[in-house]
């Protein structure tokens, strides 16, 4: 051995006493589906071949010394049992033992392991790759600080190994047709496997509408009618699908926020002593853990599918004309369902518009109407302002005619009263106001001065002139007598107070 080995080598002894690390890495939790049958952690005849092969082919005799001259390599293959080695496997591990450790244990899991003193090449199991050897790559290939080493670094090396193998193997066997699958499906996926959210006012087809969000999570039983499947594109790569998760800044283990939470505060905290300026010695609590969101996708934590995402989308895959069927249905009824709507509000605007017209038209018609009557109302009213003011103007002849009597002046009137109230009464009959028959009549008794009694003047002048007088008879009654008398012959027409 070098110096340069020696103190390596020295120096992991001393990670090996920190950590209190035994032989062997404990995956026994780790990789479960690597073989076929069940293995607990490898004792008895397995660990005696392993110790004992080992030694032959290191330079030291003793195996405490011999398998610190072992380191992994880095190299790993998954070769599932039924499989076959030939296309996998490196030639020098083809002519060895292909499926097996060199314990002579089956396995899938090729862990290769370089003996640095003599250069030899191996294969260990994952169940025989153990703490030095992975502890060594890490610290010489990897560059890792030795106090970085430990336990949990080990086994989480281990893991992540098997885990990107598994996912390379896999890629190998099922990857150009999950990728054409996948492409062809993902957009329909998005859109079937989908779960109803709240509803919502749509405008376009007038009505509520579900909101249609990613369906996370399957809904029934495989086989079973009601199956709804988790969207396929959501388990595999949906940027949103992520998780908060915790990481130990020691170990650098990596947990749930779920499993965090659950842990003890010891667990999760650290405490630390400090010397507060005025307060003294305190305690402050320190968190183990870093928190990171990272995607939960199994593209992201696992690095290929997992045998449901894998049979769902084989099974969609299937069925996929029958889900671009249902799709087109959906898309079809919804267009026409739009077109529908488009051709009603159409139509509505169109009935409202005639409605419009028609009230317009009925509107003018109204108009014309009501301007017609207006019109018509004008001309009445100067037809019959025409005719006031033509009575206006006769009205005094037209009375006098009407009444049979002379046009007559306030001077008809025999004293003060009756000249008043003519004036009156002219007043009146200038203006168009309607005279009561007993005004009329009073009227005519002035004007034609026929009812008054004949005076005693008269009386006595008839009688002087031989005629025998009425002592009823009128004014006029009296007159005329007196004509007739005085000269017989000739007819005397008087207004009255003739003598
Ligand atoms: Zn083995």
């Amino acid at each position: 051995m070098t110096e340069q080995n020696l103190n390596e080598i020295n120096e992991l002894r001393g990670i090996a006493e920190r950590v209190g690390a035994e032989d062997f890495v404990d995956v026994g939790q780790i990789i479960r589906d690597v073989v076929d049958e069940k293995w607990k952690n490898p004792t008895g005849a397995y660990n005696i071949a392993l110790k004992e092969r080992l030694t032959d082919l290191s330079e030291s005799d003793d195996w405490a010394e011999a398998k610190l001259e072992w380191k992994a390599t880095g190299n790993i293959w998954y070769v599932p049992m039924r499989d076959s080695a030939d296309d996998v496997l490196p030639q020098v591990h083809q002519d060895k033992h292909p499926h097996e450790c060199i314990c002579g244990h089956k396995i899938a899991w090729h862990f290769e392991i370089l003996n640095t003193e003599n250069d030899t090449l191996e294969i260990v199991g994952s169940e025989h790759i153990g703490f030095w050897m992975v502890a060594r790559h890490l610290v010489e290939n990897l560059n890792m600080p030795a106090d970085m080493i430990t336990q949990e670094r080990i086994e989480i090396w281990v893991k992540e190994a098997v885990k990107s193998m598994k996912a390379e193997w896999w890629w190998k066997m099922h990857g150009e047709q999950f990728e054409e699958w996948f492409n062809e499906l993902s957009e329909i996926d998005l859109r079937t496997n989908v779960r109803n959210g709240d509803s919502y006012w749509d405008e376009d087809t007038n009505r509520y509408e579900h909101q249609h969000l990613i369906r996370k999570k399957a809904e029934g039983k495989i086989g079973e009618p009601e199956y709804a499947m988790a969207s396929i594109v959501w388990r595999w790569n949906h940027p949103d699908n992520e998780g908060v998760f915790y990481t130990n800044n020691k170990t650098g283990v990596k947990i749930k926020k779920t499993t965090w939470k659950n842990l003890l505060n010891d667990e999760k905290y650290t405490y630390e002593e400090y010397i507060h300026p005025t307060m003294g010695l305190r305690s402050r609590k320190v968190s183990l853990w870093s928190k990171s969101v990272e995607s939960t996708a199994q593209k992201d934590t696992r690095g290929y599918p997992n045998e449901r995402l894998w049979n769902d989308l084989q099974m969609f895959y299937l069925n996929l004309p029958r889900h671009k069927l249902a799709l087109e249905e959906k898309d079809k009824e919804r267009a026409e369902r739009v077109a529908f709507v488009v051709k009603e509000r159409e139509e509505q605007r169109e009935r409202q518009r005639i409605q419009r017209e028609e009230y317009a038209r009925q509107e003018a018609i109204r108009r014309e109407e009501r301007r017609l009557a207006e019109e018509e109302r004008q001309r009445r009213q100067a037809i019959r302002d025409a005719e006031r003011a033509r009575q206006l103007e006769t009205a005094f002849e037209d009375f006098c005619e009407k009444h049979d009597l002379p046009e007559f002046t306030l001077e008809n009137g025999n004293n003060q009263w009756e000249q008043n109230f003519l004036k009156d009464m002219i007043k009146r009959i200038n203006t168009l106001q309607p005279l009561s028959p007993k005004q009329i009549l009073y009227v005519q008794k002035i004007v034609n001065n026929i009812e008054q009694p004949a005076t005693e003047k008269q009386l006595s002048y008839i009688r002087k002139l031989g005629g025998t007088p009425n002592p009823e008879m009128t004014k006029r009654e009296a007159s005329d007598m007196i004509g007739e008398l005085k000269n017989p012959t000739k007819r005397t027409f008087s207004n009255g107070e003739e003598e």
